[in-house]
């Protein structure tokens, strides 16, 4: 006997929809799992520093009553971002410096990033660019000219990546618009996407997406941004298979954070489930040091440690580059070679 009223029978809500429906104020969030009194006050206060947002769909997946929930720590709003840590700035990764155009940091050979938007389906509490000044970046098509003169003047660049903020919160009439402009680029190969929607909102993995992605003559890559197995649900392996189905070049970027993803055991099952559903391992990030996210730092110490355990059982292809980002290198750094150079300094 089907019910058509119960609630199992309800089809998803759209990825619109869903994003709207998003979880904002941390008392819902708490009653919703369940957690303490103490938690409640300091997520309502640090809140106020870097608004809580979390799609229901990721909440789902987190366990009742566990304040160390590995997803809850990423989302939920602590009174130690409030805290003062030397070293910690609003703009660890020089992105400033880096700006070309309105919308356009080009920091690297070969490839110009730009920030479609300040909006993302979640706020991940150690975000580099949780300070950004997203208000001065362009909004409407026209805005955009100016960076898309700028690609279209430099023939080195072969990429164009997508990033904010979160592109995909974005519709896809506009982004469909957008990389038609790029076609006419002749000297671009490659578009790149770099989102958390797929793993937080799946939903968002649709057909629209797939069409507009996959139907210029730049070959689509997505990296998307999962830190833990446990958000791999099937609604997200889904989608992922739908993206690679499709013919996308998927690749996970993961932050090593404290209490999170700190021991080898979860890194790396991470891995392999990513592998076992064609996406591969592609950065482990050093958190980058964002003022009110020092608490989630793991000592590189450790990180390299942690490397060497997976180096040990993982086969070679399932191994992220574990890397930081250091204002004004010419590339992400791995991170060995950052500390070697501090030891040839002290040497020299
Ligand atoms: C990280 C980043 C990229 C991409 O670097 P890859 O190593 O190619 O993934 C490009 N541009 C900017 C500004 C970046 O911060
Ligand atoms: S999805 Fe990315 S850009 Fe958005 S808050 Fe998380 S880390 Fe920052």
């Amino acid at each position: 006997m089907h019910n058509i009223a119960s609630p199992q029978t309800n089809p998803r809500p759209t990825w619109r929809k869903a994003l709207a429906q998003a979880i904002r104020d941390p008392d819902e969030l708490c009653d919703l799992l369940d957690l303490p009194k103490e938690i409640r006050t300091s997520a309502r206060a640090a809140s106020k520093l870097f608004p809580l947002v979390v799609p229901r769909e990721f909440v789902e997946r987190m366990r009742p009553g566990d304040p160390n929930d590995p997803l809850l720590r990423q989302v939920l709003p602590l009174d130690a971002e409030a805290e003062e840590v030397p070293g910690f700035t609003v703009d660890p990764v020089g992105d400033a410096p880096s700006r070309r155009a309105d919308g356009l940091l080009h920091k690297y050979h070969g490839r110009a990033l730009l920030i479609t938007t300040g909006v993302c389906a979640v706020h991940c509490r150690y975000c580099f660019r949780r300070h950004y000044p997203y208000h001065e970046e362009p909004r409407g098509l026209e805005a955009w000219e100016p960076a898309l003169a700028c690609l279209a003047d430099d023939p080195l660049i072969a990429e164009v990546i997508l990033s904010g903020g979160d592109p995909l919160t974005l519709t896809d009439e506009w982004l469909a618009r957008l990389a038609s402009r790029f076609e006419e680029i002749g000297h671009l190969q490659r578009l790149r996407v770099h989102t958390r929607l797929p793993i937080v909102l799946p939903q968002r993995v649709d057909d629209a997406l797939l069409a507009w992605l996959t139907g210029t003559h730049l070959q689509p890559i997505m990296v998307v941004h999962a830190n833990h197995p446990s958000e791999l649900d099937d609604a997200c392996r889904q989608a992922l298979r739908r993206l690679v189905d499709a013919g996308v070049l998927v690749l996970n970027q993961a932050v090593l954070l404290k209490g999170i993803n700190d021991d080898a055991a979860t890194l790396a099952r991470l891995c392999l489930e990513l592998v076992s559903l064609r996406v591969m391992p592609y950065y482990l990030h050093q958190v980058d040091r964002v003022s009110g996210a020092a608490h989630f730092e793991v000592s590189e110490e450790r990180g390299l440690q942690l490397m060497e355990d997976l180096r040990g059982q993982l086969p070679g292809y399932a191994l992220p580059k574990y890397v930081r980002e250091v204002s004004g290198e010419a590339s992400k750094m791995p991170v060995e070679l950052v500390s070697l150079s501090s030891v040839s300094q002290n040497f020299a």
